[in-house]
């Protein structure tokens, strides 16, 4: 599949710092990709060297194919709501996107209409944008990232302080987008559970660097359901566990067994255990939270 955007050695250095240091990424195309990363990670730093608001310090970036010069050239077919997306509180949403609009020379009715109905705030009228809900506010600034018909959409923290609504409301409009418009999407959040309800690829990024890019059925797998058994005869229960064939397996701690396949058979592996007179103290069905899976990979919440 066809590489919409990619970076080799990406780097980006402030003074002594390197906010982004020697960043790979890969975006294919119709990819809703998501950047995960703690704050001062270099997620908003490495957009905005994507987006040409920063200045690249080594590395490369390739848009549709192209490099250097070409590639700049290529950066309308991006649209970009980085940070704080310059909207007007004391105006309407159409007069935010007319703006817009009349800065990048787009024909300004239709392009604002049809932006309006797709994040669904065609009925919003003249109210004022001081009044919008936060995810009303977001949804706009996807609006201002629509207009001239880009190709890639780059959102930093476009889900950030959304409550569970907000971000079910984000996700539709984003899948929509996606499948209806052939949008390809970049979104960067800190918190990898909200994340992981929009996003189909992931790239980690912690420290400036590029820690992982995974996708979402490799995410899930890591972060899978298990079986946890608790025993006080884990040997004897290993033995058992291996007769019935089952080889994905671990003990995490004294006592402590999980079993990562066959889980819709949790009470006929405790009846055979049973069975060989090996005491079970507890069995539950567990799933590796998304966060627990992010902070291993980081190095714990103590070094946040
Ligand atoms: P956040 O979610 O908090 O915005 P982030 O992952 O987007 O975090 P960046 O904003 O890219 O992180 O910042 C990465 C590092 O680069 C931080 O340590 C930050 O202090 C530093 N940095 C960012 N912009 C500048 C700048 N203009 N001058 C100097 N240092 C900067």
């Amino acid at each position: 599949m066809e590489y919409l955007l990619t970076t080799k050695n990406l780097s980006k250095q402030y003074g002594r710092q390197k906010a982004v240091d020697r960043v790979s990424l890969h975006v294919r195309k119709g990819e809703i990709y998501g950047l995960i990363g703690r704050n001062g990670a270099g997620k908003t730093t490495l957009l905005r060297m994507i987006s040409g608001l920063a200045a690249v310090s080594e590395g490369e970036i390739s848009l549709f194919g192209k490099t250097g010069r070409e590639a700049g050239a290529l950066r309308e077919r991006i649209g970009v709501l980085i940070e704080n997306p310059g909207v007007y509180a004391n105006m309407s949403a159409y007069e935010n996107l007319k703006i817009k609009c009349i800065a990048m020379g787009a024909n300004a009715k239709d392009e604002i209409e049809k932006v309006l109905k797709i994040v669904g705030l065609e009925d919003t009228g003249k109210k004022h944008v001081r009044n919008f809900s936060l995810g009303m506010k977001q949804r706009l600034g996807i609006a201002l990232a629509l207009i001239g018909n880009p190709d890639l959409v780059i959102l930093d923290e476009p889900i950030n302080g959304l409550d569970p609504q907000g971000i079910a409301e984000m996700r539709e409009v984003l899948e929509m987008l996606n499948r209806e418009h052939g949008i390809t999407f970049i979104i960067s959040s800190h918190i990898l559970e909200e994340l992981s309800k929009i996003a189909t690829k992931y790239g980690i990024i912690h420290k400036g660097a590029l820690l992982q890019e995974l996708t979402r059925e490799e995410l899930l797998e890591r972060c899978g359901e298990y079986i946890e058994l608790q025993t006080p005869d884990t040997e004897r229960a290993c033995t058992v566990i291996e007769e019935i064939g089952i080889t994905r397996y671990k003990v995490v701690d004294a006592g402590i067994i999980q079993i990562y396949e066959r889980l819709q058979e949790s009470s006929g592996i405790v009846l055979r255990l049973a069975e060989h007179g090996i005491q079970i103290k507890g069995i539950t069905v567990k799933n590796e939270a998304l966060e627990d899976y992010y902070l291993n990979l980081t190095g714990g919440a103590a070094n946040a």
